[in-house]
C-alpha cells in the first residue's frame, strides 16, 4: 500500500503562532496561563497543554496570570472588557482573521451590507459579527444566499477564513442578483486554500483519503467534503485508534492530510498505524531492525556513538594517541547530559512515545537517576585521568562542560526577574540548543585531547575545531527542523524557530559550504591528513546537505530514521577507516 502525505498537512501558520505565543508566555512567566476558549479544536493538543498548566479560562479573576486570546479572535468589545478586567492579556488572534475584521469595518463605513459566509456558531464568525456590531448577515452557502428574502443597494461578501473557494464563488453569484452594487472580498486564508488544493490532488490520485483532525474543527470537516466531491472515499478520524484494518480493504493507494489544528505527531501516529497494518506481513528481521534503530536513537546511545566517533576521528586526523581514560570520561558525560536534558528537565509524558504515561514516567525517572550517576562517574573519572598526568586542564574542561550541560535547562533566573531579563534559563535564549550542543561537543572532542597533548600541538586543529563546530551545529539544526515540523514542543532554543525556515535554511547550507571548504583544505599535504580519511570527512558534509534538503522539503518523516541517518554520517567514516586500516588500505 502506498501512503502519500499532503505537504502542508497539519498546523497552519496562524495556529502554530498562537501555540508558540502561549508556550512562550508559559515558559517566561513560569505560571499557569489561560486561553479564552480552547486554544485550538483538537482534544489531544489541549490535553498536552493542560499538562503544561495552560487552561481554558472559564470565569473569575486570574490575578497576575496571563490570558491569551486564541487564533480565531473574539468580539472587539469582549477583548476590551478582558483588558479592563485582567492585568495581562495577550492577543494571539491570527493576523489573517484580523484582516477580515478590518474588511468588514471598512465596507460597513462605505454603506455596504456585509454578508459573512460561514458557520454562525463558529468562534471566528462570532468575532466577525462582533466586528460588524452585529449588523452583518451570516449565511451558510449559496442556497442560503438565494433564499435570502431581502435586496440591498450595496452588498459586500466576506468569508470565514476556513471556507471553500467554489462555495464562495457560488454564494457571490447569488448575492450579486440581490443588489445594485456588489463586492466580493475573498478572505479564505492561504493555508486553508493550500490544504484544499492538496486534498483535491490526493483525492484524484488515491483510492482513499484519510483526514486527521478534531471532530469540531471546521477546516478539517471541509477537507473531507472536498475529497468526497472528487468522488473518492474519505474518512475523518481524530486519532489513529479510530483507524480499522477494514477501512483499507482493497485500498492500494492512500492519501493522508490533516486539519490546521492537527499536530504532526498525530499525523505520524496515523501513518505508523497504516504502516503497522503492512508490517504484519513484514519479516522478523525487518521488525527487529526497526526496534533496534528506535531503541538506539531514543535512548541517546546512538547520539553518544556519534560523539565517540567524532572524538576518535579527531585523534585520527591530528595523529594524537587516544587516552582511553579521558575517552570514557567524556563519553559518559555526553550520554548523561543528553539524557538529563531529554528525560529529566523536559519531563512530562511524551505523547509520541509508544509507552503508557505510567511506564513512561517510570522509565524517565530511571534514566534520569542513571544519567546523574553516570555524570558523577564521568566527572570523577575525568579528575582521576587528569591527576595521573598531574595536569588538571582536561578535568577543568570536563567539569565546565558538565556544569554548563546541567544548568542548560535549569531556571537560573528567579521568577520575579524573568520579565526584566526576558528569559529564565539558558534554554530560553535564541538558538541556544544548537549553539550549546556544538560548543559542548567541540569543547569535549577537541579541548580535552588538546589539553592532554599540549606538547604536540598540530596545526590541523585550526581546521578541525571550526569543522567540528559547524558539522555539529548543522546536525543539531537539522534535528530542530525535524522536531518543529513534527510539532514537538520546540521553542526558540532551536535555530529553526529562532530564525524561521528561510533564514535557518540559508544558515545550514552556508555552514555546509564552509565545512566542504575546510574538509578540502585537509587534503593539503601540509596538514598530513590521510587522504582516505579526508575523503570520508568530505562525505559527512554531502550527507548533511542531502538530509537537510530532505527535511526542509518535508520529504523525510519526522521520526527516528532521520536522526539515525544524521548520526550515522559521523559513525561510518571512523568505522570504515578502521576496517580499511585493518585491511592495510589506509
Ligand atoms: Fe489563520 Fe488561516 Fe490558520 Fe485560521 S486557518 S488560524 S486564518 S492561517
Amino acid at each position: 500500500m502506498k501512503i502519500t502525505l499532503a505537504e502542508t498537512a497539519g498546523f497552519c501558520w496562524g495556529v502554530q503562532r498562537a501555540v508558540d505565543i502561549v508556550l512562550d508566555v508559559s515558559k517566561k512567566s513560569g505560571k499557569p496561563v489561560f486561553t479564552h476558549g480552547p486554544l485550538i479544536h483538537n482534544n489531544q493538543v489541549l490535553e498536552e497543554l493542560e499538562s503544561k498548566k495552560i487552561h481554558e479560562y472559564k470565569s473569575g479573576d486570574i490575578g497576575s496570570n496571563t490570558l491569551v486570546v486564541r487564533a480565531h479572535g473574539i468580539r472587539p468589545e469582549v477583548l476590551d472588557e478582558l483588558k479592563s478586567k485582567h492585568k495581562n492579556v495577550v492577543d494571539a488572534t491570527c493576523p489573517l482573521v484580523t484582516k477580515v475584521h478590518r474588511a468588514i469595518k471598512k465596507h460597513q463605513d462605505q454603506n455596504f451590507q456585509v454578508f459573512i459566509m460561514g458557520n454562525e456558531k463558529h468562534p471566528e464568525v462570532v468575532g466577525l459579527l462582533g466586528a460588524s456590531k452585529d449588523r452583518a448577515i451570516v449565511i451558510r452557502d449559496a442556497i442560503a444566499a438565494r433564499e435570502y428574502p431581502q435586496t440591498f443597494d450595496k452588498i459586500c461578501l466576506v468569508s470565514q477564513t476556513t471556507q471553500n473557494d467554489d462555495d464562495f464563488e457560488a454564494t457571490a453569484r447569488e448575492l450579486k442578483l440581490k443588489c445594485k452594487e456588489f463586492k466580493a472580498v475573498n478572505t479564505i486564508c492561504e493555508p486553508t486554500r493550500s490544504h484544499q488544493i492538496e486534498v483535491v490532488d490526493l483525492a484524484l490520485n488515491n483510492d482513499l483519503v484519510i483526514v486527521v483532525g478534531g471532530k469540531h474543527s471546521s477546516n478539517t470537516v471541509h477537507l473531507k467534503e472536498v475529497a468526497e466531491r472528487q468522488g473518492t472515499r474519505a474518512i475523518h478520524i481524530e486519532t489513529e485508534a479510530e483507524l480499522k484494518k477494514e477501512d483499507l480493504l482493497g485500498v492500494e493507494k492512500v492519501g493522508v492530510t490533516a486539519g490546521a489544528s492537527t499536530p504532526q505527531w498525530m499525523i505520524q501516529k496515523v501513518i505508523d498505524k497504516l504502516e503497522s497494518f503492512e508490517e504484519a506481513n513484514k519479516s522478523l528481521l525487518y521488525k527487529f531492525s526497526k526496534f533496534i534503530l528506535n531503541t538506539l536513537v531514543s535512548t541517546n546511545l546512538f547520539t553518544t556513538t556519534a560523539f565517540a566517533s567524532i572524538y576518535l576521528g579527531n585523534h585520527i586526523v591530528s595523529k594524537t594517541p587516544v587516552d582511553y581514560n579521558f575517552f570514557w570520561s567524556v563519553i559518559s558525560i555526553v550520554f548523561a547530559l543528553h539524557s538529563i536534558n531529554q528525560f529529566s528537565l523536559e519531563g512530562k509524558f511524551d505523547r509520541r512515545s509508544k509507552l503508557t504515561p505510567k511506564v513512561y514516567e517510570f522509565v524517565r525517572k530511571l534514566i534520569s537517576w542513571f544519567s546523574f550517576l553516570l555524570l558523577f562517574f564521568g566527572v570523577s573519572f575525568g579528575f582521576y585521568s587528569s591527576s595521573i598526568g598531574s595536569d588538571l586542564k582536561g578535568f577543568g574542561i570536563i567539569l565546565f562542560s558538565a556544569l554548563c550541560g546541567v544548568l542548560y535547562g535549569w531556571k537560573i533566573i528567579p521568577i520575579n526577574w524573568i520579565s526584566r531579563f526576558g528569559f529564565s534559563s539558558i534554554r530560553d535564549l535564541p538558538a541556544s540548543k544548537d549553539l550549546s550542543v556544538s560548543f559542548g561537543w567541540t569543547l569535549l572532542s577537541c579541548g580535552v585531547p588538546l589539553a592532554y597533548s599540549s606538547g604536540n600541538l598540530s596545526p590541523v586543529w585550526f581546521l578541525l575545531i571550526p569543522f567540528i563546530f559547524f558539522i555539529v551545529y548543522i546536525r543539531s539544526a537539522i534535528l530542530g527542523v525535524r522536531d518543529a515540523q513534527g510539532d514537538r514542543i520546540v521553542g526558540i532554543e532551536s535555530s529553526f524557530k529562532a530564525l524561521g525556515k528561510n533564514r535557518s535554511k540559508k544558515l545550514v547550507f552556508s555552514l555546509i559550504g564552509a565545512s566542504v571548504l575546510i574538509s578540502l583544505c585537509l587534503f593539503l599535504p601540509f596538514f598530513g591528513v590521510s587522504p582516505v580519511f579526508g575523503f570520508l570527512m568530505l562525505t559527512i558534509t554531502f550527507v548533511s546537505g542531502i538530509i537537510a534538503h530532505l527535511y526542509f522539503q518535508r520529504i523525510l518523516p519526522a521520526n527516528d530514521l532521520g536522526h539515525f541517518l544524521l548520526d550515522s554520517q559521523f559513525v561510518l567514516p571512523v568505522f570504515l577507516y578502521g576496517i580499511l586500516k585493518l585491511l592495510g588500505y589506509a
